[in-house]
């Protein structure tokens, strides 16, 4: 990839979204630079192929954006972790607490076969409280997953300190 592109020019930092008070790390100014994507992409897959992936995951939504195209990057193939009720077929699914009452999501009860490694994406680690989820629903499934990643980490909030596995982040906001 084209290493003299510094990715944090390309996300913003969008002030009390979606609430006042919140400093929201906008990827859409990223997404729409198709060198800075494609750097993204890049880094991120020689962060994630040391982990020996046989399939890639992405919550809903914004980690479809990451996981695809890096599913693709690495000749793997990808899985959706969706919102409730969104998933033909039969689904396994995990409630979980949100700062106000609690969301669930789903899966497809087949999408991973036993002891199959998936590496689990988001576009931002905040809290945690999403990518746990998402481990203990692909857990339920039968995966095993040897990391998670994402974009971004917002490290004030010590999400890593959730996870029970490595995760690799390439920008980090403290
Ligand atoms: P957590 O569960 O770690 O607290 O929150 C992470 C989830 O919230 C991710 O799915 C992420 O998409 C979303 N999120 C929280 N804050 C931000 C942010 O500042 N920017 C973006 N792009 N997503 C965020």
């Amino acid at each position: 990839d084209d290493e003299s592109i510094d990715l944090r020019e390309h996300i913003r930092g969008i002030p009390d979204f979606p609430k006042p008070g919140i400093l929201f790390y906008d990827i859409s100014t990223l997404l729409r630079h198709g060198p800075a994507w494609s750097a993204a992409m890049a880094r991120l897959g020689r962060a994630i192929r040391p982990h020996r992936p046989d399939l890639l995951a992405g919550i809903e939504s914004r980690g479809f954006l990451i996981a695809a195209p890096l599913a693709l990057e690495l000749g793997l193939g990808f899985i959706m972790l969706r919102k409730r009720g969104k998933l033909p077929g039969e689904t396994v699914g995990l409630d979980y607490a949100l700062e106000y009452g609690t969301d669930r999501i789903e899966m497809q009860a087949d999408a991973v076969e036993p002891g199959q490694r998936v590496v689990l994406l988001d576009d931002l680690l905040a809290t945690g409280g999403t990518m746990a989820a998402g481990v203990r629903l692909l857990r339920q499934a039968g995966a095993v997953v040897p990391a998670v990643a994402a974009l971004i980490e917002l490290t004030f909030l010590e999400g890593r300190a959730r996870l029970d596995v490595p995760c690799e982040t390439l920008l980090r906001y403290d």
